[in-house]
């Protein structure tokens, strides 16, 4: 029930949620594995844990990358043993309108936040089932709820996201696999998450939606930490979690 001395693997570990993440669990006595594509980023924060007594490695990974996702669960195994939480957190919000065409970023948006997702749970779920428990748990989106002008495409990955958990969900309590899952729908969380948006317009109104609302990614953190802490027949499965003030 709780965290001390589990095993969570977190994707999108070098920056906001997923950073803010891993320095909880960290403080709270789990073992990470964290996982992006940027080694420095993922370097000092494994060097941070380890200053306040922490446990964590990092593996370079890219989650569009099959075997990027399959190595990180063999190292996560090969370093502690086994995996407890996957978070499949990795994302990308490249807004624009549709009508700007940015057919590149959807590429991109497709790839990460729903393939990424499907890679992750593809390298884990044989482990999950042969040790008949694990946590998946995925950042969707209050996009993946709401259509809003501009976020077509990351709201349709975030959806995905949704579904998929959802069905895992079931199928899982379906075949006695005793995995648990929980999907977060953060709103306006202040990360890197905007630096990606090349539309001009979008990523000025999204600025100043974030520079009016946004709250820290240690929020999302805890609730992650929740859903983790809960005994194993407990499922937090869907969780909402944004600003007070944002309408
Ligand atoms: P950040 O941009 O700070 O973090 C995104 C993380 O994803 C980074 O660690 C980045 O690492 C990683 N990432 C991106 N592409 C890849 C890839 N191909 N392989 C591996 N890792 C990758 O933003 P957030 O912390 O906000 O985003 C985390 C999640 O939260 C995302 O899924 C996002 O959609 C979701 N979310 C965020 C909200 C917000 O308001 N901030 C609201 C709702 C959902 P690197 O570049 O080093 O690979």
């Amino acid at each position: 029930m709780a965290i001390k001395d589990k095993v969570v693997v977190i994707t999108g570990a070098s920056s906001g949620i997923g950073e803010a993440t891993a320095m909880l669990l960290a403080e709270k006595g789990a073992k990470l594995v964290l996982a992006a594509r940027r080694k420095e980023k993922l370097e000092s924060i494994v060097e941070k844990i380890k200053e306040k007594s922490g446990d964590a490695v990092y593996l370079v990974t890219d989650v569009t990358k099959r075997k990027d996702n399959q190595n990180l669960v063999d190292f996560a195994i090969e370093t502690y043993g086994k995996v407890d939480v996957l978070f499949l957190n990795a994302g990308i919000m490249p807004n624009s309108p549709l009508s700007a065409l940015k057919e590149e970023e959807w590429d991109q948006m497709i790839d990460i936040n729903i393939k990424g997702v499907l890679n992750g749970l593809a390298a884990v779920l044989p482990l999950f089932i042969e040790q008949r428990s694990g946590h998946v748990i995925t950042t969707s989106s209050v996009a993946g709820l709401k259509a809003y002008p501009g976020g077509a495409v990351y709201g349709a990955t975030k959806w995905a996201v949704r579904d998929l958990m959802e069905v895992l969900r079931m199928e899982s309590a379906q075949e006695g696999t005793n995995i648990r899952t929980a999907t977060i729908y953060p709103a306006a969380i202040k990360t890197e998450l905007l630096d990606k948006i090349t539309d001009q317009k979008t990523a000025a109104g999204m600025t100043d939606l974030y520079d009016r609302y946004g709250i820290s990614p240690k929020h999302v953190a805890n609730i992650v930490a929740y859903a983790i802490e809960q005994p194993e027949e407990v499922t937090i499965n869907e969780f909402t979690v944004g600003p007070t003030s944002q309408p």
